[in-house]
């Protein structure tokens, strides 16, 4: 043995070989600084060593080295700047020492190599991978570049163009296509692996791949001319600038660092990678974004947790309503495998629903993503029905019909009476209370919310509600029912509108001030597009929603939190809703909808809605976008840090997380806590402050201002 560590072994084979085993003990083989470090006292050990002639990186694992360990990055990524450079430059300096051995180096790769575990085969002279292999540089999902030499080594690899597309997009490549790409050498069966490496290696030590001249290659400038180097990176400017947008700076800083590196050898190179990971390292989208895989991650083992406590299998599953979002349920069970019963009191919409999941079929199959069989075997899964005695032997009822607390209360209770003891039955509504409901029940123990969100087979998010007198055994087996259906759960606690309907309905309210404060509405949605990020701005996403349910769930939300909520007289929701103007459902709400020239769906502010509003309304004015995001995300962030204070949500993460998933809050930003915690807690109390006097949605609660004075995060 040469080599003995926590996470890694070098042992000397009789031919002068020496094998560098990855075999993390009670974890994925993943580069946290303990396997840093082991690296590097292994590289020495070796270099130390008179009578090695080669060396082979391997896993003892079913997968090669998941990347770095991203659950240090939080307390890293806090150092000063300064210290971060440090870090990731004497990181970096690990691996070359590794690429710098007196002897050839190859890797194997089984399963994922990805991030540093691709730096690591990087680093080697050659790779060889089994069929199982998937090699990327992931790092743009988290807001950073590549470091440890990632965008040196690959562009010098596989040619800057390939290694862009790798690291910009952060997709990984399987085998063969890594292969076809350079990236690998060989590809080979599982069981070859060890045996094609150490047969490449001899082969290399026999002086056959020219391994020094490959190893220089790596290490030299870019073999681009000054044309070849101008096509290149400005090409992969622009695709970064259509793909990415501007509030991702990652991709665009990897194409300038991979472009000014061009015409420098690896030290200089690598001087610019570590610059460029360390300003991103310090950039608010990688803390964003790095908490975002670090609240998915809690979110998931959560779930996975809760779900284990299960002691019921859904394998039958019963749909009640066949609208929008009943089809959508419907779809998203059988898609997933577990047969649904979809009830509908009307034929029209039994039909309706099941040409809905045909259609969503339909365009998977145009897309290659969906095969005949799965159509087929879908389509199978869903069985429509007018009658109850249908439902009487699901393990699962998940009742979808119209939102109206009178007869969804009767449709409970006519369910309780056609199912078994132990059915679990949810509702989908978005906002009535769970407890309220639940006194439509005898057994109001194993009923609780499931709300999904629209389109549900696109929308990730399931809210799992939890009543006054919901068992945990029913939670547990909602939750697992959800995972089932490939959708995210998160489960939180009752009241009106839940968290995530419960923290947009303020943040409408304040878009409603605004307008009526004499602010354009598409200037609005313009701002909280494109500066905010939010997939839609408010006025449009009304606009989708619907006027009629988004003025429902408001006096639903007014009767539940009167002291926020209430209603507000003439605002353009309700003037829209009362002249039907419903939105995209008929076609005019604050937008008119229709078809463009080439049949895509056009939309056009409507003159009807300025003429509605403008009797209602201040005179027009401008408002600078500060004020237009300060003005419609304090009520958000406000009702939020309620929702956390009074216990509605577990944790900060999981509200990120909800609001991500349900709403589309901008990645980059990371949620409405991360929101507010990247401005500064301090710098959000002032803000609402300012705002105070326009309206009980806009003043802090007294936790948020402690919060602040003591200088605590939500995170920690
Ligand atoms: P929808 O109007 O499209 O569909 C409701 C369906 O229920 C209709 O097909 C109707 O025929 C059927 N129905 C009415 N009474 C019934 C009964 N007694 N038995 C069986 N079926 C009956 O409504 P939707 O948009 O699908 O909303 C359904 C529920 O989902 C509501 O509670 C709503 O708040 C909630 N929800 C809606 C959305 C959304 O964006 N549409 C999102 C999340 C949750």
């Amino acid at each position: 043995m040469i080599y003995e560590g926590k996470s890694l072994n070098v042992t000397l084979l009789p031919n002068g070989i020496a094998e560098l085993v990855f075999d993390a003990q009670g974890s994925v083989n993943k580069f946290d600084r303990q396997t840093v470090s082991e690296l590097d006292e292994a590289t020495q050990a070796l270099k130390s060593q008179s009578d090695v002639k080669g060396v082979l990186v391997r896993s003892n694992k079913s997968t090669f080295i998941v990347g770095a360990d991203i659950t240090e990055f939080t307390g890293l990524f806090d150092m000063p700047t300064e210290e971060v450079l440090t870090w990731v430059a004497k990181t970096s300096q690990v691996f070359d020492r590794f690429e710098d051995l007196p002897f050839p180096t190859i890797s194997a790769i089984n399963g994922f190599a990805l991030g540093g575990g691709c730096e690591m085969t990087l680093a080697c002279d050659l790779r060889v991978a089994d069929t199982t292999a998937a090699i990327g540089l992931p790092e743009v999902k988290l807001g950073l570049m590549p470091g440890f030499g990632g965008t040196v080594r690959l562009p010098r690899l596989i040619g800057a163009d390939n290694a862009l597309e790798w690291m910009t997009t952060g997709r990984d490549r399987k085998a063969a296509k890594a292969l076809a790409e350079g990236a690998v050498d060989a590809v080979v069966a599982p069981e070859k692996l060890r045996d094609a490496a150490l047969s490449m290696l001899q082969d290399a030590i026999d002086g056959k791949f020219g391994w020094e001249a490959r190893r220089a290659q790596k290490k030299a400038p870019l073999k681009l001319n000054k044309n070849e180097s101008m096509m290149s990176f400005s090409t992969a400017k622009a695709m970064v600038f259509a793909q990415a947008g501007k509030h991702y700076p990652a991709p665009h800083a990897m194409v300038d660092t991979v472009a000014n590196a061009a015409r420098l050898d690896r030290a200089g190179a690598l001087e610019l990678e570590n610059q460029g990971f360390t300003k991103l390292a310090k950039s608010d989208a990688a803390k964003a974004q790095v908490g975002i895989f670090l609240a998915d991650q809690l979110v998931k083992s959560k779930g996975k947790k809760q779900a284990k406590a299960s002691t019921k299998d859904v394998k039958q599953t019963a749909v009640l309503g066949a609208g929008i979002m009943g089809g959508g349920i419907a779809y998203q069970s059988a898609v997933k495998g577990t047969p649904v019963i979809m009830k509908d009191i009307n034929q029209d919409a039994l039909d309706l629903g099941l040409n809905e999941a045909a259609k969503i079929l339909g365009k998977g199959m145009q897309r290659g993503k969906v095969t005949p069989a799965v159509m087929a075997s879908t389509l199978n899964n869903i069985v429509p029905t007018l009658e109850y005695s249908a439902i009487k032997d699901v393990d699962l009822v998940i009742e979808a019909v119209v939102e109206n607390p009178k007869v969804k209360g009767i449709v409970l209770k006519e369910t309780e009476q056609n199912v078994s003891d132990d059915t679990v039955i949810c509702s989908n509504t978005s906002t009535i209370s769970i407890n309220q409901l639940a006194q439509s029940l005898d057994k109001p123990e194993r009923f609780c919310g499931m709300h999904f969100f629209n389109p549900v087979h696109k929308m990730p998010l399931v809210e799992i509600i939890r009543g006054e007198k919901t068992t945990d055994a029913t939670i547990a087996t909602v939750v697992a029912a959800t995972l089932k259906m490939g959708k995210t759960p998160i489960v939180v606690n009752d009241c009106p509108g839940f968290l995530v309907n419960r923290v947009l309905f303020p943040y409408f309210a304040g878009f409603s001030k605004l307008v009526m404060d004499g602010a354009d509405f598409v200037a609005v949605d313009k701002v909280m597009e494109k500066i905010f990020g939010w997939p839609m701005g408010p006025a449009y996403l009304l606009d989708v929603v619907g006027m009629d349910t988004a003025d429902h769930a408001s006096s639903v939300m007014a009767d539940g939190i009167p002291e926020r909520m209430q209603k507000i007289d003439n605002d353009p929701v309700t003037l829209l809703y009362k002249s039907e103007r419903l939105g995209q459902k008929n076609g005019k709400g604050f937008y008119n909808f229709s078809v463009d020239k080439r049949g895509r769906p056009a939309k056009k502010a409507a003159d009807e809605a300025y003429e509605l509003f403008a009797p209602h309304c201040a005179d027009k004015r401008d408002f600078d976008a500060d004020e237009i995001i300060a003005r419609v995300m304090i009520p958000m962030a406000n009702e939020a840090i309620r929702c956390l204070e009074e216990g509605i949500v577990g944790s900060a993460a999981e509200a990120d997380m909800a609001l991500l998933y349900g709403l589309g809050f901008p990645p980059f930003r990371g949620g409405v806590f991360r929101y507010i915690e990247t401005m500064g807690l301090a710098n959000f109390v002032a803000l609402a402050d300012k705002y105070a006097d326009l309206g009980p949605i806009y003043q802090i609660s007294e936790g948020v201002r402690e919060m602040a004075a003591s200088g605590k995060s939500y995170f920690s």
